[in-house]
């Protein structure tokens, strides 16, 4: 006997799939969680414990921090960079050093230009959520 050959296999799916768009790690364990949610259901994490603390403020903290260049980017916790800059103080510091020395002082100046471009760095970066799990890698 043979049926008639109807494929379904091509019929559209409104089954609506968990899209890793609409999801969030949790800030403290890593479990996946609404975008929205407002709280965690493994952990005792909530929304406004983490806004509220590492929000604005993050921000302002980072730049004063950064009177030691790099310090305000690992408050914020992009490490690497914050490193990258501390490294790049050295050479900027010996530079200055020795234009401070060749002008009688006033290359002392220059050091000022670099913790500038430090601070607006600090100040502008997003602050990085460090999650266990997550490695997306450095953003500069
Ligand atoms: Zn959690």
């Amino acid at each position: 006997m043979i049926e008639m050959s109807v494929e379904y296999t091509d019929a559209p799916t409104t089954r609506p799939e968990p899209d890793a768009a609409d999801k969030m790690p949790c800030p403290y364990c890593g479990h996946l969680l609404p975008k929205d949610a407002q709280s965690c259901d493994r952990c005792d994490w909530t929304r406004p414990a983490t806004e509220t603390a590492e929000g604005k403020a993050s921000d302002a903290v980072a730049v004063i921090l950064s009177v030691i260049p790099g310090l305000g980017h690992i408050y914020k916790g992009h490490r690497l960079a914050g490193f990258l800059w501390m490294a790049g103080a050295v050479p900027v510091g010996i530079f200055v050093f020795l234009a401070a020395i060749a002008s009688a002082g006033f290359g002392i100046g220059l050091f000022f230009f670099y913790l500038i471009a430090v601070m607006l760095h600090a100040y502008a970066v997003d602050d990085r959520v460090v999650t266990p799990k997550e490695d997306e890698g450095e953003e500069y």
